[in-house]
């Protein structure tokens, strides 16, 4: 696959990608416009996210080149720079969005077997063949 960067001269066209969100750079120059992230699980979780199940079938690559969120999406706390807000740590995940239901916290099932190791003897169990 040869995957060839164009960028377009003279400003490329920055829109926001999520649902219900309408910010473009041209409408709101004082926001700041992130790209997904090149990293494919991070990626899916933005899309997830933003309510974008379309952009699913998409590569993290095509994500990536294409694809951005405004800052508004984004806690004051995952920002490197909260007062500037144009730069993302590197955990930031969008979390603010206009719509009525929130997809679920990907957390979730994640606490319960946290829970559920607690009640295991130890962590380094030994595995009897
Ligand atoms: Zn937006």
């Amino acid at each position: 696959m040869s995957n060839t960067k164009k960028l377009k001269p003279g400003g490329t066209r920055v829109y926001c990608s999520a649902c219900n969100c309408s910010n473009s750079k041209g409408s709101r120059p004082e926001l700041s416009f992130f790209r997904f992230p090149s990293d494919p699980k991070r990626s899916k979780e933005w899309v997830v996210s933003c309510r974008r199940e379309d952009l699913l079938i998409k590569t993290s690559e095509y994500l990536y080149a294409n694809c951005r969120l405004c800052s508004e999406h984004f806690e004051d706390c995952m920002f490197v720079n909260p007062s500037r807000k144009n730069r993302l740590n590197n955990t930031a995940r969008p979390s603010i969005f206009n719509v009525k239901n929130p997809p679920p916290k990907l957390g979730r099932k994640r606490r319960i077997l946290d829970r559920n190791e607690d009640l295991l003897p130890s962590k380094g169990k030994e595995v009897a063949y």
